[in-house]
Parts: structure tokens; C-alpha cells; sequence
């Protein structure tokens, strides 16, 4: 999937759950969504994130591979686990959290899958595929985008 589709759904799925559950500081928690939803393709040099960061890329590229041990439940484990020792903030955490959960549901969903019990080899997809930037992935970026447009106008009672 590209950066803009990731990138949506993060910002999608952090909205409904900011307007569904109240505890959490919505700005906050949608930007952090947002955020989170590139953070696993910091394993690829041409990604969004990829080429803010060059260096930290190209070393976890090397390292890993692309869609490895950044696309697992290890490295979100991890990311928790950093996140709640060193940021004071949860909605941020949660936020940052939900993006990269979105990130690995939606590569999933791609033919070339994830691998996400890394260190364990095992390629996991979901049942039904598209190929990252066809017909299919437009269709989920505009859907994700409905989905952001009600919980938001729910959120803000826009109308
Ligand atoms: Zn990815």
C-alpha cells in the first residue's frame, strides 16, 4: 500500500476511536494515528519515512529486510513498550500504536504479505490480496476517507 493510503488509515481508524471512546485528546491521538501508520516502512528507503530518516532506513533495511521485524507484532510489542516508558502521553502512545496496527492489516492485504511473527519466516496475508497502488487500493483509500469524514463531523458535530 502507499504512504497516503497508510497514512489515511491511520488518521481513519484513531478518528473513530476518538469519537467512540472520549479519554483520549483527539488532535493528539489523529496526528499520532497518523504517524503511526508510516512508522513500519521505516524498512524502506523510498517510503514517506524512509527518506525522512535515510540513515536509520538503510541500517534497518540491511538489518532486516524489507517487511520483517518491523511489520510484526514483536517490533509493536516493542514500540509499546518505548512509547509508554518515554512519552507521557497516551493518547499519543495509543495513537501511535492503532496507526501501525492499520499499517500491518493493510500490507497484509497485499500479495507479497508480512511477516508478522518475525523472527518465525512464516508469510501472513489476509484470505483476499490487491496489488499496492491498483484500482482496489483507490477504492480502500476513498472508503477510509468516508470512514474519517463521519467519525470526525461525529467527533466535532459538524453538522
Ligand atoms: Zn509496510
Amino acid at each position: 500500500m502507499t504512504g497516503k493510503t497508510h497514512i489515511m488509515a491511520g488518521i481513519a481508524a484513531s478518528t473513530a476511536v476518538a469519537a467512540i471512546n472520549n479519554d483520549y485528546e483527539a488532535s493528539w491521538l489523529i496526528a499520532a494515528g497518523a504517524l503511526g501508520g508510516i512508522i513500519p516502512d521505516i524498512c524502506h528507503g523510498g517510503s514517506k519515512i524512509g527518506r525522512r530518516f535515510p540513515v536509520l532506513s538503510k541500517v534497518v533495511n540491511t538489518v532486516f529486510g524489507h517487511r520483517t521485524f518491523t511489520h510484526s507484532l514483536l517490533f509493536l510489542a516493542l514500540m509499546a513498550f518505548i512509547l509508554t516508558r518515554f512519552v507521557d502521553n497516551s493518547s499519543i502512545i495509543t495513537g501511535i500504536l492503532i496507526g501501525m496496527g492499520t499499517h500491518l492489516v493493510l500490507d497484509a492485504s497485499t500479495k507479497n504479505g508480512i511477516k508478522l511473527l518475525y523472527p518465525a519466516s512464516i508469510t501472513i496475508r489476509l484470505p483476499i490480496t490487491t496489488k499496492t497502488g491498483g484500482t482496489v487500493e483507490n477504492i480502500v483509500l476513498l472508503v477510509l476517507t468516508v470512514v474519517t469524514i463521519y467519525y470526525a463531523n461525529h467527533l466535532l458535530n459538524f453538522f
